[in-house]
């Protein structure tokens, strides 16, 4: 970099100072080798990157882009230095160079593609439950944050003596379980509401502001669709629930302690049973 700027320095410095003084081949090299400089610089970091970090449409319209441009610009020089012919110094090495440049900006258009797509996928990685597909914890937390200025309703689940599934019938019959219901939840889901998994097996409907017999008759829903999944020899399954509305002043951290007492109570009054949270 250092090199490239002292070069370009010079080159508009003569230009503007010393354009009598010098040579003229002298002069109109300067600018071919500067933009020589940058293409080595380009094409040495480009070198460094393995073939398989970058999609194979970018790294071929670069590798070619790249090669042309870079015969451009050593033409360009030559013809300072030696006879070439005339076909090569009159349009071979502007063409070489418009098309080099061509394909280089394919190429960095595909390169951006490839950085947008990686990036959606990592975000959709980062907020995603691996098992269930369901949202999960960390992006439950930014939602309820977000959604909370509209207000919150909330709805908390907890498997019923989930560890006798495990211990009876083995831990991918337990995963099967944990998806069969992360598909209740979405299948019921209302609009504008986020079906999550918050971790192990307790779950979370987070709602933008609901009355309550509408939350109330929704989470009944869902215990009753838990009650009704058969999945292999598993008797009965059931969830306790908890549910609750955010108060004035109320942080969405409060609204979900105060819905895991409820749940805890309904585990405490019997299980398979839907309570408010107060
Ligand atoms: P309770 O009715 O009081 O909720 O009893 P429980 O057995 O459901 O609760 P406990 O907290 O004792 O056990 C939860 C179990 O969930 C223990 C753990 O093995 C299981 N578990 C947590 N995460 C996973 C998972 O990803 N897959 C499977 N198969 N099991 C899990
Ligand atoms: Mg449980
Ligand atoms: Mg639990």
């Amino acid at each position: 970099m250092l090199i490239l700027a002292v070069l370009l320095f010079v080159e508009v410095a003569s230009h503007v100072l010393w354009l009598p003084a010098l040579p003229e081949t002298w002069l109109f090299s300067v600018g071919g080798f500067a933009e020589l400089t940058v293409l080595l610089i380009i094409l040495i970091m480009f070198w460094g990157v393995q073939r398989d970090e970058l999609p194979v449409t970018a790294y071929n319209w670069l590798t070619c882009g790249l090669g042309l441009w870079l015969v451009s610009a050593v033409a360009d020089v030559m013809d300072e230095l030696v006879q070439q012919p005339r076909w090569l110094s009159a349009f071979g090495e502007d063409l070489m160079r418009v098309f080099g440049m061509s394909l280089v900006a394919c190429g960095v258009f595909s390169l951006m593609r490839h950085a947008r797509r990686v990036h959606q996928q990592l975000n959709a990685l980062a907020h995603t439950d691996e098992l269930t597909g369901l949202y999960n914890r960390r992006y439950f937390n930014q939602l309820s944050k977000a959604m909370q200025p509209q207000g919150l309703s909330l709805i908390l689940l907890d498997l019923d003596h989930f560890k006798s599934v495990n211990d009876t019938f083995g831990h991918s019959v337990g995963d099967q379980v944990l998806r069969e219901l992360g598909r209740i939840l979405s299948l019921h889901c209302p609009k504008g509401g986020y079906a999550s998994r918050l971790g192990g097996e307790e779950f979370a409907v987070l709602m933008p502001a609901t009355e309550d017999e509408r939350l109330h008759a929704l989470a009944e829903l869902v215990r009753q669709a838990v009650a009704d999944m058969r999945i292999g020899h598993i008797v009965q399954l059931t969830t306790s629930i908890g549910i609750g509305q955010l108060r004035r002043g109320e942080t969405p951290e409060q609204l979900q302690q105060r819905t895991d007492r409820a749940l805890y109570r309904a585990k405490a009054l019997g299980r398979n049973r839907t309570e408010w949270a107060d």
